[in-house]
């Protein structure tokens, strides 16, 4: 039994999970962050902060090692083939750092869980959302601690089994569990699709090649295509892969297969590599050395029907997912768990009623349906160059921005909303 029941559970602690109970916490609540995992992300999955984001990070101190700890990108420059035919500069927005910051995803969580351990909270790792049952006051939540159990003579060859469960009764719940989430199941929101699947063959890899401040954006045949610099002289590739050739890819290469959080991905193999940038990247001439990621990557398109009710709210990966060009996910998500944080501390506090988790919900739910083009669609006024005009519809994912800025970001390029 826990000594005072929490005001807010946050379920999962991924980036938005970790920021949004950070927020709480940060205005005097009492906080559990709870997650099925063992410890944060070892990976780097979402790799850049945008200019928004930083602005977020700002109020908690974390800017100065976020900035420490990145590579700053001020360009996107498109290109086809060996032409770069447009540039948008991420310079001319107005923001305190008019940068994207790329770091690791996992370099994120780790402060985020450091900056938690000072305010005094702890992520529970290993527990897992068993049940959960919204009730007058609150929701009754019953937790499963895991363990690993081992089989015969080592643990690390052991299965994780439910050690004890536990129940909990907060005022509130914050379901940041990602895509398969077990809260938006529970409450039985709809995740329609709304848009194309993409997969991408994904590369990370240490370069000679000086990639400079830019994210670079490369057509080819309709595909969509990016190389990120990275710190430390890495950088990140991600190749679209059309529907039919990815299953054959990921059959021809299935030998081995990278579990990251329980998800299986098919391992790419190098030579394929090569392949990728002779034909999609001819411009590249650097070298390619320890090459730590080579996966096939599904990305779906897809909006909660709803952000939540009453007590049990959603937030990022759990309420939307996206392709990964523009990262935005992760980002949005950031901004989700500051707003729902401050929504559900207003009502704690008794300074704001339902109407301020209605109003997260319609700003969310309209936020998506431009990134997603369900609603506001970008258009090519006449005149706009025949290759930024044939990124439309789609080009709302590929820009690293949401809201006014990434309008102002379409602007710099011709497009419209
Ligand atoms: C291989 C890979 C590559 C990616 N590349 C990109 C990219 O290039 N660009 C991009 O924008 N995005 C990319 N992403 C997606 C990006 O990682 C997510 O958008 C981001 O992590 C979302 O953060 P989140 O906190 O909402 O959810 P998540 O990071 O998914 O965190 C959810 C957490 O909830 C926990 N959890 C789940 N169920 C339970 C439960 N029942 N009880 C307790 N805990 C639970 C999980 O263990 C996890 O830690 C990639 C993802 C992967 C896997």
């Amino acid at each position: 039994m826990f000594h005072a029941e929490p005001d807010v559970v946050v379920v999962g602690a991924g980036p938005v999970g970790l920021f949004a109970a950070l927020n709480v916490a940060s205005r005097g609540h009492r906080v559990r962050i709870i997650d099925k995992e063992w410890r944060p992300t070892a990976h780097s999955y979402a790799l850049a902060l945008h200019a928004a984001s930083l602005e977020l990070l700002e109020e908690f101190a974390l800017l100065g090692p976020v900035l420490a700890a990145s590579r700053r990108v001020r360009h996107v420059g498109f290109y086809d083939g060996g032409d770069r035919f447009a540039d948008v500069d991420l310079r001319a927005l107005h923001r305190d750092h008019s940068f994207v910051a790329v770091l690791r995803q996992d370099v994120l969580e780790r402060l985020l869980v450091d900056a938690l351990a000072a305010r005094g909270v702890k992520v529970m790792w290993n527990h897992e959302l068993a049940q959960m049952q919204p009730v007058a006051d609150g929701v009754d939540l019953t937790v499963d601690k895991l363990a690993r159990e081992g089989l015969g003579y080592a643990v690390e060859h052991g299965e994780w089994v439910v050690q004890r469960t536990r129940a909990m009764k907060p005022a509130f719940v914050i379901g940041t569990d990602g895509h398969r989430s077990r809260v938006r199941q529970a409450i039985g929101i709809d995740w329609p699709e709304v848009g194309p699947v993409q997969h991408f063959a994904v590369f990370e890899f240490r370069t000679d090649a000086e990639l400079g401040d830019e994210m670079r954006i490369m057509l080819h045949d309709g595909l969509q295509n990016v190389v990120w610099p990275m710190p430390d002289g890495y950088c990140r590739w991600s190749f679209e892969v059309p529907g039919g050739e990815a299953s054959t890819v990921s059959r021809i290469k299935e030998r081995s297969d990278v579990q990251l959080g329980g998800v299986g991905y098919p391992e790419i193999e190098p030579e394929a590599l090569g392949e990728f940038l002779r034909v999609r990247a001819p411009w590249f001439r650097g070298s390619v050395e320890d090459l730590r990621w080579r996966l096939l990557v599904r990305f779906e398109r897809r909006r909660a029907a709803g952000m939540g009710d009453g007590r049990i709210w959603l937030a990022g990966d759990s309420a939307h997912m996206t392709g990964p060009v523009g990262i935005q996910s992760m980002n949005v998500g950031l901004l989700e768990a500051r707003d729902l944080a401050q929504a559900i501390c207003d009502v704690l506090e008794g300074r704001g009623g339902s109407e301020s988790l209605a109003a997260y919900e319609a700003a969310r739910r309209a936020e998506w349906g431009f990134l997603l083009g369900i609603d506001r669609p970008v258009y090519a006024p006449p005149g706009t160059d025949a290759r930024i005009a044939g990124l439309v519809p789609g080009i709302e994912s590929l820009l690293p921005a949401a809201a006014g800025d990434l309008e102002a970001l379409l602007a710099q390029i011709g497009l419209a909303v």
